[in-house]
């Protein structure tokens, strides 16, 4: 019978994926694996996103990997310098060439008498391996969120989304409207306005900003005394205290940190704004906080480079935007910083014994696992701290897996619901988060139970207790061994075999 072409396959070349291949070939070297890249470059989201001034809104001492320190100084990093981040990490660990760009994956198919995954690959030959580990993110990379504006066919001028930026676009001395309320919106106004003739951010309603500077004095200074990584280890945990006192505290005394971070602002750019455009209607961490780092949103403000205007758009005309109160903008350029489109499992359909699965009919298995789904894991980080916290666990829980595997002699992990919890209340995904984006997309996503390991507890610390220490027999993943004695009794291929069969 066929041997899998790969013990793993990775999916998605970004932060996540990248990240996966290097804690795979740390922890375990024997397995042979390969990224297959949907698009032409490396690094995901740090290579697609193109606009003026993007960033990453956490600092890269958490945003890094946990093996990798951040050696830059500013702590709030650009996108070109976060994609060398990630492309470094490749190269440095000798797995680059073991990324197969333009390998859109469209279809992942289960057979349990063989263990393995048949992968299908656009415009390629499928490719098979025994453990499939989606990084594909989280978003589509087809194109971004845009709401359908009344009128928008009037406008004269140009319109563009932020995840398509066309490189040659000359905004200098342009009036530039930006529709959002997001980190996109906030990153894209102080960058434009310093060409442009004016940038108004339109939103319909106000989201919280904190201002920080965008270096880490406490990073830097560490790392002149301190060897790098151990400076770099100190940080990383410094930061995610601070992020999880900030969170908790939100959660528990919400009305106390509103009022904390609009007296911020308050000290920024004055009462009668704040009133206006930056006091949202919800609670601190209800939708993720915008980073303003060195007060740049504000100074642009402040310096009548950019306004804000905060109504609902009545519709596009001629000229600019007409809003509900009747004010009208004029623009050159309009800027939709409306979003992504969330998609489910990089739209790959998933077949276990060919039977199609709905995710949305799965539980999750903390946060990673489908109920009824083997050997496939999914990276998806924190809405509430930085997305490589978890991705860097997520990765180390799989090797955990693969070894157990081995040292078990099973060819296959599932995570099945108990006979007893086949009925268990369900809860959307992710709790107590309600951005557009994730509100669009909770009903086709995987549910979670009360109890773990069911629940997506979106909580760091618990994770990295169960990810990192929790017993991988827990009743509940299935080890099994599937193969017949002749399927397994030939030897399996070594890693070097199998990359050399597949290649
Ligand atoms: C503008 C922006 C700013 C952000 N800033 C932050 C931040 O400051 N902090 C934070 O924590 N998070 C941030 N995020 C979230 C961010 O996406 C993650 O931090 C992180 O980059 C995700 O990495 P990833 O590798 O999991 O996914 P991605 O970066 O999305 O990379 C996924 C890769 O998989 C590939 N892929 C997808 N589907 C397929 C398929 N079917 N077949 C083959 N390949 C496929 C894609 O082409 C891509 O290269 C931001 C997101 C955006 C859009």
């Amino acid at each position: 019978m066929k041997m899998a072409d790969f013990d793993v396959i990775i999916v998605g070349a970004g932060l996540s994926g990248i990240g996966a291949a290097y804690h795979l070939q740390d922890k375990c070297p024997n397995k042979s694996f390969v990224i297959l890249e949907g698009r032409e470059a490396i690094g995901g989201t740090w290579d697609l996103f193109r606009y003026p001034g993007i960033r990453s809104d956490s600092d890269m001492h958490t945003l890094g990997y946990n093996f990798k320190p951040w050696l830059d100084d500013k702590a709030i990093a650009d996108g070109p310098s976060i994609r060398k981040y990630v492309q470094e990490t490749a190269e440095e660990n000798g797995f680059a060439d073991q990324i197969r760009f333009n390998h859109l994956v469209k279809d992942a198919s289960w057979d349990t008498a063989s263990a393995t995954w048949t992968v299908a690959v656009e415009g390629k030959e499928a490719l098979s391996c025994n453990f499939l580990f989606m990084c594909g993110g989280y978003y589509s990379y087809k194109g971004g969120y845009s709401p359908e504006f009344p009128g928008a066919d009037r406008f004269q001028g140009t319109v563009i989304h932020p995840q398509n930026w066309p490189q040659d676009l000359d905004y200098s001395g342009k009036r530039v409207a930006i529709i959002g309320s997001g980190a996109t919106a906030m990153t894209l106004v102080p960058a434009m306005a310093k060409t442009a003739s004016h940038v108004t951010m339109v939103q319909r309603s106000p989201t919280y900003v904190v201002s920080r500077p965008d270096v880490d004095g406490i990073a830097n200074t560490l790392r002149k005394f301190l060897p790098e990584k151990v400076a770099y280890a100190i940080t990383r945990f410094k930061n995610v205290q601070m992020q999880r006192l900030f969170y908790n505290r939100s959660r528990v005394a919400p009305e106390k940190v509103k009022g904390q971070l609009l007296k911020m602002v308050r000290k920024e750019i004055g009462d009668e704004t704040v009133e206006k455009h930056f006091t949202p209607s919800y609670n601190p961490w209800d939708e993720r906080l915008c980073l303003i780092p060195n007060a740049d949103l504000f100074d642009a403000l402040n310096e009548n480079k950019a306004s804000v205007v905060t109504d609902e758009i009545d519709t596009f005309t001629e000229t600019g935007l007409k809003m509900k109160s009747g004010e009208e903008i004029d623009a050159d350029i309009i800027v939709t910083a409306t979003g992504l489109n969330l998609v489910v499992l990089n739209d790959i359909t998933i077949r276990v014994d060919e039977k199609k699965i709905d995710i949305a009919d799965t539980f999750s298995y903390k946060g990673m696992m489908f109920s009824g789904v083997p050997n496939l894991v999914q990276t998806f980080g924190y809405i509430n701290a930085s997305w490589t916290l978890r991705a860097d666990l997520t990765s180390e829980y799989v090797c955990r897996m693969l070894n157990h595997m081995d040292a078990s002699n099973t060819t296959s992990a599932t995570p099945r619901l108990r006979k007893e919890e086949h009925n268990m209340e369900a809860r959307p995904w992710i709790d107590d988060f309600s951005p557009g984006y994730m509100a669009r997309t909770m009903h086709l996503l995987p549910k979670q139970g009360l109890e773990d390991p069911w629940r997506n507890t979106q909580n760091y610390a618990l994770d990295k207790k169960s990810f990192r220490n929790a017993n991988m027999e827990d009743g509940i993943l299935q080890f099994e061994n599937n193969l017949s004695e002749d399927q397994t009794g030939g030897g399996q291929m070594n890693a070097e075999e199998k990359s050399a069969t597949a290649a």
